[in-house]
């Protein structure tokens, strides 16, 4: 293995590096990391939460399933999952963000997010912060792909549609490796994760050629 970079991300902010086809992007942490990426050469291309799930034909994604782009190309593809077991990645919600928590407090509906209602609001989240991970692409913030949440464990009742938080997340940093399919632009968000029993943690990203 051949470390081209590794990061640590501070807790609610965010992260980007380009990639090359054939490298490796490893993503460790034990709370949520909202993950994104676009094409390297054409920064139009991106990675696209519907296009994932209907050619994996399924709602989570875990090891030998591929990230799609919205121009029907493989983009990624997990290589190893060590949440495999113990819970999924999410790929129903958008990213958090600053309005949006704000919003939900003014209409009481903080506690849909967390355990309590007494928890300062961070003024910003995922979406601000895969803004900044993107920086250098010039990303329009209203362009910010919809992403993998990783390690964001959801309840899906199939019957209602209905979706909830839990606080499952990894008791120790774990990882998640993705081959990149393409030359791309990568970001990743240290979700300041509400519904995790510690809340928003540091991040690590390493990128590296197996
Ligand atoms: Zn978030």
């Amino acid at each position: 293995m051949k470390i081209i970079s590794d990061e640590l991300v501070p807790a609610n902010s965010g992260w980007g590096a380009p990639m090359q086809k054939g490298q490796v992007l490893r993503l460790t942490a034990k709370t949520i990391i909202d993950f994104a990426c676009i094409n390297l050469h054409n920064n139009d291309e991106r990675f696209d939460q519907a296009r994932t799930k209907v050619y994996n034909m399924k709602l989570w994604i875990t090891t030998g399933d591929v990230l799609y782009s919205k121009l029907n190309n493989p983009m990624m593809t997990i290589t190893e999952d060590q949440f495999a077991g113990m819970g999924y990645h999410d790929l129903q919600y958008g990213t958090c963000s600053g309005p949006r928590y704000a919003r939900a407090k003014e209409e009481g509906r903080l506690n849909q997010y967390h355990h309590g209602d007494d928890i300062p609001v961070p003024p910003r989240g995922c979406w601000e912060n895969l803004i900044d991970g993107f920086s250098q692409w010039n990303v329009p913030p209203e362009y910010i792909p919809s992403p993998l949440n990783v390690f964001q464990h959801v309840d899906i009742d199939t019957t209602s549609g209905e979706i909830k938080h839990t606080p499952n997340r990894p008791k120790d940093p774990i990882y998640v490796d993705f081959r990149a399919e393409m030359d791309l632009a990568v970001a990743a968000s240290a979700c300041p994760d509400l519904a995790a029993p510690e809340f928003g943690q540091p991040i690590q990203a390493m990128i590296y050629e197996p």
